[in-house]
C-alpha cells in the first residue's frame, strides 16, 4: 500500500478530534460525496478516500499507527471491514432520501395579476378575480378510487411504498430505498379509478375568487390569500394565491405613497391677487384659497385628503402644485390692458442685475 493522504485533513478535522467529531466529520462528507448523490467528476473518489480516512481515525488502533507512521502497513490494511458502514448509510440515506412519498405536503403557491382603478385603490373594494387551479376531485375527495370501492394495498412493496434494494461493493454494502415503481410510493393501488378524474384524484378546476382590496394600496403591492393556491398532498394544507396589484393612472391625480400629487393651473391675475378656487380631490371637491404673489411651482397643501395608510385610521396629503399659465393669445382688449399695466411694472434690464423698485 502506497503512502495516504493526511486522513485527518480528508476529513477536515483536527489531530486531535474526538471519536465523536471525527463520526460527525465523516457522516457528513461522506452524504455530500456519496456516489449516487452526487454525479460530479470525482466524487466516487473522494467518497473513497472519506471511506478510508474514517476506517484509520475510527479504529483506536490503527488510528495509533497511523499517528506514530504517517501510515497504515498493508496488513492492517487489509483487515479493514467495510461491511459496517452499510448501517450508516441505511440510517442516514436511506431515511432521509425516500421517506416522504405520503408525509403531508403544502400544495404549491400560485401567482397571479390585478388590475384596479384608482379610486379603488384608494378607498379599497371587493374584487372577483378567476384562477384556474388543481382541487381534490369533488366526486372522490382526492382518493382517486370510485365512491365505495377502497383503494387496494400495493403487493409490490406491501404498503410501504418502498423498494429496497442491497449493493455489494469493495467499499461496503450500500442499501438503496427507492420509490416502488408500482404505486409511486403511495403504498396503495386504484383498482377501480373515479370516473370524473380517472384515478388521479385531483383536478383543474375554474374558480372565481372575491378578493378583498384594503383602502390605501399602491401599485406592485402584493396581496397574499392565505390556501388560495394548489391543494395539498395526503392531507397538506393548500398552498397560498399571490395576487399582485397594478392601479390604472388617473386622469390629473397622480400617488406618491399616501400622498395625492396634483396640478393646479392659475393665470397671471390669480397668481398676483390671489382667488379661492375648487380643487378635485377622490372625496370630492375642496375649495382652496390661493394667496396673493403666488410663485409658479409652489406647493399647497391640503392636510388629510390623501390615500390612506394601510391598515390604519391615518390619511396622507393632497399636494397641489401651482402653475402660473402664460396666455398664448390675447385679444384686443387684453394687450391694452397688459400694456398699460406693463408701464406701472419694473423692467429686467439684464438678467443679472437686480429689479428696480417701482414707486409709486
Ligand atoms: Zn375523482
Ligand atoms: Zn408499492
Amino acid at each position: 500500500m502506497t503512502m495516504r493522504r493526511d486522513y485527518y485533513k480528508v476529513l477536515g478535522v483536527l489531530r486531535n478530534a474526538t471519536d465523536e467529531e471525527i463520526k460527525k466529520a465523516f457522516r457528513k462528507l461522506a452524504f455530500q460525496y456519496h456516489p449516487d448523490r452526487n454525479g460530479q467528476k470525482g466524487a466516487e473518489e473522494k467518497f473513497k478516500e472519506i471511506n478510508e480516512a474514517y476506517q484509520v481515525l475510527s479504529d483506536p488502533e490503527k488510528r495509533t499507527t497511523y499517528d506514530r507512521y504517517g501510515q497504515v502497513s498493508a496488513e492492517s490494511w487489509h483487515g479493514f471491514d467495510f461491511g459496517g458502514l452499510g448501517d450508516i448509510f441505511e440510517s442516514f440515506f436511506g431515511g432521509a432520501a425516500t421517506a416522504g412519498q405520503r408525509v403531508p405536503r403544502k400544495g404549491a403557491d400560485l401567482q397571479t395579476s390585478l388590475e384596479i382603478s384608482f379610486e379603488e385603490a384608494f378607498f379599497g373594494c371587493d374584487k372577483e378575480i378567476g384562477i384556474k387551479r388543481t382541487e381534490n376531485c369533488p366526486s372522490c375527495h382526492g382518493i382517486g378510487s370510485q365512491p365505495g370501492i377502497n383503494p387496494q394495498r400495493c403487493p409490490n412493496c406491501n404498503g410501504s411504498g418502498q423498494v429496497r434494494r442491497v449493493q455489494r461493493s469493495i467499499f461496503g454494502r450500500f442499501i438503496h430505498v427507492a420509490t416502488c415503481p408500482r404505486c409511486s410510493g403511495e403504498g396503495t393501488i386504484i383498482t377501480h379509478p373515479c370516473s370524473q378524474c380517472k384515478g388521479a384524484g385531483r383536478e383543474r378546476i375554474k374558480r372565481k375568487l372575491t378578493v378583498n382590496i384594503p383602502a390605501g394600496v399602491d401599485e406592485g403591492y402584493e396581496l397574499c390569500l392565505s390556501g388560495g393556491g394548489e391543494v395539498g398532498t395526503h392531507g397538506g394544507l393548500s398552498g397560498d394565491l399571490y395576487i399582485t396589484l397594478s392601479v390604472t393612472p388617473h386622469k390629473f391625480l397622480k400617488r406618491e405613497g399616501v400622498n395625492i400629487l396634483c396640478e393646479l393651473p392659475i393665470n397671471f391675475a390669480q397668481a398676483a391677487l390671489g382667488d379661492e378656487v375648487e380643487v378635485p380631490t377622490l372625496d370630492g371637491k375642496v375649495t382652496v384659497r390661493i394667496p396673493p404673489a403666488i410663485e409658479s411651482g409652489t406647493v399647497l397643501w391640503l392636510k388629510g385628503r390623501g390615500a390612506p395608510h394601510l391598515n390604519s385610521r391615518k390619511c396622507g396629503d393632497q399636494l397641489i402644485t401651482v402653475r402660473v399659465v402664460t396666455p398664448r393669445s390675447l385679444n384686443e382688449k387684453q394687450r391694452r390692458l397688459f400694456t398699460e399695466l406693463a408701464e406701472t411694472l419694473p423692467r429686467a434690464r439684464q438678467a443679472s442685475e437686480e429689479v428696480e423698485e417701482v414707486v409709486t
